[in-house]
């Protein structure tokens, strides 16, 4: 082999290797770490070099295969896949308007013709799901998975106000099948984000993850709350219609009552296509939800026929994508903000500047490493874009507007709060004040956090937390328990009255439910859920503090930094501490199944539960356990029943029937226990 040619190998080995890892953050993790620009440019650098050296092309190059959304078994996917009848392809796309002259001549070459209708759509950045109607009834919706294959999520898709599941029209074939786009709008997506941050949960980078995040939850009712929208833009079909132009059958999708877009709009020419583009390059920062392209087709779908598909894309479509939304302003200042966690954020301060319908007036800029990598001043003049944070970006800084004077940031060696020298782990790009039980800001968002309504529910605000560290009262969260009424007295504006109550929350918070224990310690990243799920699976602190990474990692909605976090919390002695003296005070440390549905119905039996429940898995497993029955995990000679819900494991279903285990529905199972 040559020099270059192996070169080019190394390279596309290389290309292939971190495209494959984007696409699992992108489509299983709903976490991607670059942008779908950089991503893009990665993909064509790839073709291209393929393209050079076909000595070096792959059947399975992520250049040829499409990106899989479906969940694999080790992720524990709670989804049934379901096969799509007609293969789902993703469309090739540009940024470049070069690229759509060259796919309007090619197209106009293989059709024998000088004129082409195009139908240009709005791509909305969303997550695309194909529905399945027979007689104006949904029964099902499939995920874009691999293309051929998806996950069932007909069950999430139900509970989407915005989906009709019966028609209200008529004139519909008997069966077909429509696809569009699952989307939230910016307005549920920022409320879900702010949620989270309340909550100390990992947010959503953007709206398409949390549309795609929401589609694959295991709790249906949740989904219903998020605000999701849909708009439809493909109809399938199989007997004779009478069809000719994608615009009319478009038409009367909508008129059956299916929701399309009131955008699409038929262009003659490739120029009226790119007027089009710019038309609405500016124009989509009005609306209320994301885009992220122009998708482009040939209207005729005898056209369409003709042209067909590559293994990867049709030929008669292709996307022409935006730049993301950008917003330019100036650096005003930069503060250093330190968080409940100790970690230290700098935040730049713009002058006000409006981008995605919101005026922004603060930027984060994550860490030191990332005002390093911008060259950031104070004066520069910097792009803003919104990505998953709940306050903008800076993605760039313009040099070509540097003033001539700029001043570099400085980034301060000492907690700006108490002056702790600060410290870096290895893993992290982070700056932390390591001084968590004397660093006032820390301690005092701790107990803040501790005495909120959703933890612990002790009545003492924000003034009052303050008054009783400056005083002394509190340092670690057990002195809550230990204050005394004189102490109360002795606060500024304390009347005996308002001692009492507080005491009494106190000790009211004795009997709150473990879960509500768990998210009030504060552990990074464990929100209200995680800590209900996290109660639910090992029942008591004990159970938490010996579990393995492995074993978090088992738990409903627990990932790698959750699980992380959560052992390196317990790892820390004085936490460790902290927990043996609330418990000594008589805070609640274990889950108590609700006393009355306790039995002993259930005893010497070992139950396996697959599918779907009216409940989620774990809660089930809570029943069964409150029944003195055993949940296991896999169907063996000595399993009693398995118990199915909605989509159960094909190969537990046939393991048990194999095995003349008894087969039980949810419904069955309450008979039982009564
Ligand atoms: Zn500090």
């Amino acid at each position: 082999m040559k020099k270059t040619e192996s070169l080019a190998f190394e390279r596309i080995l290389k290309l292939r290797k971190e495209l494959e890892e984007h696409n699992r953050r992108y489509y299983i993790d709903n976490k991607p770490l670059i942008s779908d620009f950089d991503y893009d440019i990665m993909m064509n650098e790839l073709i291209t070099l393929e393209k050079r050296y076909p000595q070096f092309s792959s059947e399975v190059s992520p250049s040829v295969v499409v990106g899989s959304d479906v969940h694999n078994q080790n992720t524990g996917s709670q989804f049934v896949q379901a096969a799509h009848r007609y293969p789902m392809l993703s469309i090739s796309n540009t940024y470049d308007k070069a690229e759509l002259s060259v796919f309007d001549e090619r197209v106009r070459k293989i059709l024998q013709v000088n004129n082409v209708n195009y139908a240009c759509e709005l791509k909305i950045d969303g997550t695309a799901i194909c529905l399945t109607y027979i007689q104006g009834k949904l029964i099902r919706a499939v995920t874009r998975g691999d293309g051929s294959v998806g996950d069932d999520v007909t069950r999430n898709v139900l509970k989407i106000n915005a989906i009709p599941r019966v028609l209200s029209g008529s004139g519909f074939p008997d069966e077909f099948e429509v696809r569009g786009e699952i989307f939230m709008p910016w307005k549920s997506f920022d409320e879900l984000n702010l949620k989270r941050e309340e909550n100390e949960e990992e947010l959503f980078a953007n709206p398409r993850n949390a549309a795609s995040g929401s589609l694959k939850l295991i709790d249906s009712e949740e989904i219903g709350k998020r605000g999701l929208k849909a708009i439809f833009y493909h109809v399938l079909y199989d007997q004779e219609m009478n069809y000719t132009s994608h615009c009319q059958l478009l038409e009367s999708a909508r008129a059956w009552g299916l929701p399309t877009s009131p955008y699409v709009t038929l262009c003659n020419s490739i120029e009226q296509v790119s007027a089009f583009l710019d038309f609405w390059d500016v124009e989509r920062t009005s609306l209320p939800y994301p885009t992220d392209g122009v998708v482009i087709k040939v209207d005729n779908l005898l056209d369409q026929k003709i042209l067909g598909n590559t293994s990867k894309s049709p030929r008669w479509a292709t996307a022409y994508k935006f730049k993301p939304e950008q917003a330019l302003s100036r650096v005003v200042s930069v503060d250093f903000q330190v968080g409940r966690t100790g970690a230290v954020t700098p935040v730049a301060n713009l002058e006000p500047v409006l981008l995605s319908g919101t005026t922004v007036k603060r930027a984060t800029l994550h860490n030191l490493d990332q005002i390093k990598s911008l060259d950031l001043h104070i004066n520069d003049m910097v792009f803003v874009e919104k990505g998953g944070e709940i306050i903008p970006k800076i993605t760039a800084v313009d040099l070509s507007r540097r003033d001539s004077i700029v001043f570099p940031v400085v980034f301060p060696q000492n907690c700006p709060d108490c002056g702790t020298p600060l410290v870096r782990e290895e893993s992290e790009a982070k700056y932390y004040c390591p001084n968590q039980f004397g660093c006032p800001t820390q301690i005092k968002a701790k107990f803040l956090h501790f005495c909120s309504r959703k933890a612990m529910d002790i009545l003492a605000g924000e003034a009052t937390i303050n008054q009783m560290f400056e005083k002394g009262y509190i340092s670690f969260l057990s002195d809550l328990y230990k204050i005394t009424e004189e102490q109360l007295l002795s606060l500024q504006g304390w009347k005996e009255r308002a001692a009492d109550r507080f005491l009494q929350s106190v000790e009211k918070s004795k009997n709150a439910p473990f879960s509500k224990v768990l998210f009030a310690l504060g552990i990074r990243f464990v929100g209200e859920t995680t800590a209900k799920s996290l109660s639910r699976h090992f029942g008591s602190i004990d159970g938490i503090i010996s579990a393995s990474r492995e074993e978090l990692l088992q738990v409903e909605d627990i990932g790698e930094k959750m699980a992380d976090s959560i052992t390196a919390y317990f790892r820390e002695p004085s936490n460790v501490s902290l927990i043996s003296d609330l418990k000594r005070l008589g805070i609640n440390f274990e889950e108590k199944s609700s006393g009355n549905s306790k039995s002993n119905k259930l005893a010497g039996l070992n139950i396996v539960i697959s599918g779907v429940f009216s409940i989620s898995r774990d809660e089930m497993k809570s029943v069964i356990e409150a029944h003195s029955g055993k949940s296991v995990s896999s169907v063996t000679s000595t399993t009693s029943y398995l118990l199915t819900g909605e989509n159960p494991g094909p190969s537990k279903l046939q393991k048990a029937k194999q095995l003349g285990v008894q087969i039980i529905s949810e419904a069955e199972l309450m008979a039982i226990i009564g």
